[in-house]
């Protein structure tokens, strides 16, 4: 059984642009991801966190991964390229985090799904807005959602 989920990227050390785009490559290389689609690039100001701006965007895929295992690799690709958790909202060099998984609500030590902060996100909500405009998030539209998020500056990066 495949399932549509979806995974956002955040990176703001070193070479963020080209980090996110081997992350991508990574996934794509991988087993048990069938197909990726990506959304454009954005730069995001840092929100509860330090360092320079940030690079942003979502991947949806058609995984055959369970959600746990969707989640190790994730963070083995972080891994591979040397995130470190020195402290909570630390600078990253990479950070991939999964936001939906179908439809499923996980909530496990490990893992909560939907992301319990995505809604609030708008490095998260554009994105995913352009890749799936009619999705349906529980706590909003697209709409009501970002407009919350005014506040945050967001720019969307020329290819
Ligand atoms: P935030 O979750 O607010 O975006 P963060 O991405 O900086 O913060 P991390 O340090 O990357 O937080 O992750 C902390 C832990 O969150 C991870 O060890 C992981 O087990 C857990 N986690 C829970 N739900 C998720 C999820 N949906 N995606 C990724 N990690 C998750
Ligand atoms: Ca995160
Ligand atoms: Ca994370």
């Amino acid at each position: 059984m495949n399932t549509l989920a979806y995974i956002g990227l955040g990176a703001n050390l070193g070479d963020a642009r080209q980090t996110i785009a081997a992350a991508i490559q990574t996934l794509r290389e991988s087993g048990g991801i069938l197909t990726l689609r990506q959304a454009p690039l954005y730069s995001s100001d840092p929100v509860d966190a330090q360092g320079p701006v940030f690079i942003n965007t979502v991947v949806g895929l058609d995984t055959t991964l369970e959600p746990h295992s969707l989640l190790d690799l994730l963070q083995a690709i972080e891994q591979q390229h040397g995130r470190e958790r020195p402290y909570r909202n630390a600078p990253r060099t990479l950070d991939l985090d999964l936001l939906l998984y179908g439809t499923q609500t996980i909530d496990t030590p490990r893992l909560s799904v939907p992301h319990p902060r995505m809604h609030q996100r708008a490095f998260v909500l554009r994105p995913l807005q352009d890749l799936a405009p009619g999705l349906q998030l529980a706590q909003g539209s697209f709409k009501t959602l970002l407009a919350g998020c005014q506040d945050q500056k967001l720019d969307r990066l020329v290819d």
